[in-house]
């Protein structure tokens, strides 16, 4: 894929006015936008204008009000531009293409990440250029005519821990060992001619939560992904605060004052104890209800080794159907918790009342307006864990304090976080 020529909105006041209609998905008015931006009427004008040139919005259709001369409509038009999200998770790499909505166009699940991080970006590069021909191929356009190699904006790679943000580099990644020191930003702009931009995946999955989502930019949201383990993100005002490193989030060893076993790391009862999936997984075999070792998923326990030290190299590791594994088996734990199996409801509820348990200090410490928890499990276990965490949470953070919501966004979220993590930065005023 060849470089191209960034779109010209390097004006905050356009992001604005971008922002503004984008947040409107069923249409604004001008007027409206001068109210929502503080910019003039002029301005507007202008810079709505220059939108419409590029595709970017469309004013037809008129808005009738309750009184006064119909208004002109400005609506987004979503597919004139799109981004890239790369997912890569020690359980296999999904790539999907993205609007300016965050719908999904095109999606690729590809092989696991391996220890030959040049060869693996290749293949993405290579994945990508291929959806992009083929969606080309299918007749893929923008409303105004132009092919996705020309509406494709960049990417965005959403990575478990051990990255620096700043630099675009994989520093030191528990969960992916072949993978130090790789400037993955670099090296993947290299292979695929675009500009590209690297994030933890919890992070990556609160972005495309709070992108999608109109709410209000002085909102506070706590994202709880559930993974392999168990990260957590932060954002107000639109914008994921990222601390000094990328080390916030890493709540794994956070105290749940639960009974529990000396943790690795000299506490006891650590969150990373209850909540890693492998621990759930071994929970499950050891039971009986789930098959035994070798039977599916692999030796691991289906990929969930959840801890920094667990089977770095391992050959389950490189299974693309992995992932897959552990969510059925997650499910098939979920689905005995409701049948009735006391081991397996004692499992979820140590799940829950674990996660719970670090919920109500991260809300005390975080005082967010909403709680929403996602990611690639989450789906799996909610049925039987989100009542218990509530239960745990509504102690002392009642409704009116603290919304406590499950993602909407489907297991690839950080895929799709990952395009919006682009999207954020090329289009989101506060980015800038
Ligand atoms: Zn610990």
């Amino acid at each position: 894929m060849r470089g191209k020529t960034m779109l010209d909105l390097g004006a905050r006041n356009e992001l604005i006015v971008l922002a503004a209609i984008r947040h409107a998905p069923e249409g604004t008015s001008q007027s409206e936008v001068v109210d929502r931006s503080g910019l003039s009427r002029q301005a507007v004008s202008l810079i709505t204008r220059r939108l419409r040139e590029r595709g970017m919005i469309t004013t037809d259709g008129t808005l009738a009000g309750s009184r006064g001369k119909p208004r002109t409509v400005l609506r987004l038009v979503p597919t004139s531009l799109l981004a890239a999200g790369v997912h890569l998770d020690p359980a296999g790499i999904t790539l999907v293409l993205a609007d300016l909505l965050a719908e999904v166009i095109a999606e690729r699940r590809l092989e696991a990440p391996t220890d030959d991080p040049a060869g693996d970006i290749t293949r993405i590069a290579e994945a990508l250029a291929s959806i992009v021909e083929e969606l080309a191929d299918a007749g893929w356009r923008t409303p105004d005519g132009r092919g996705p190699e020309e509406a494709l904006l960049g990417i965005g790679v959403a990575s478990p821990g051990g990255i620096d943000v700043r630099r675009g580099v994989v520093v030191n990644p528990p969960w992916l060992p072949g993978w130090r020191g790789v400037e993955l930003v670099e090296q993947l702009a290299e292979a695929s001619g675009l500009p590209v931009v690297l994030d933890k995946d919890t992070n990556a999955a609160l972005t495309a939560h709070t992108w999608s989502a109109a709410q209000s930019s002085e909102e506070t949201v706590l994202y709880i992904y559930v993974g392999a383990g168990v990260g957590s993100a932060v954002s107000s005002g639109h914008r994921v605060q990222h601390g000094s490193g990328a080390l916030a989030g890493e709540i794994g060893h956070l105290p749940t004052g639960l009974d529990g076993e000396v943790c690795g790391c000299g506490r006891r009862a650590c969150l990373s104890q209850f909540t890693d999936v492998s621990i759930l997984l071994t929970g499950g075999r050891r039971a009986g209800i789930l098959p035994a070792d070798g039977e599916a998923g692999g030796k691991d326990g289906g990929g969930a080794d959840g801890t920094a030290d667990a089977d770095p190299g391992g050959k389950a590791g490189r299974d693309a159907g992995r992932e897959q594994d552990t969510r059925s088996q997650l499910q098939d734990l979920v689905a005995a918790a409701d049948g009735g199996s006391e081991p397996a409801r004692a499992l979820t509820l140590a799940y829950g009342a674990a996660l719970g348990e670090a919920l109500r200090t991260l809300i005390g410490v975080h005082d967010p307006h909403r709680v929403v928890l996602g990611g690639p499990y989450w789906t799996a276990l909610a049925p039987q864990v989100m009542p218990v965490i509530e239960a745990r949470v509504r102690r002392d953070a009642p409704p009116e304090r603290v919304q406590l919501m499950s993602s909407t966004l489907g297991d690839e979220v950080a895929a799709l976080g990952a395009a919006t993590l682009f999207l954020q930065r090329e289009l989101s005023p506060a980015a800038r």
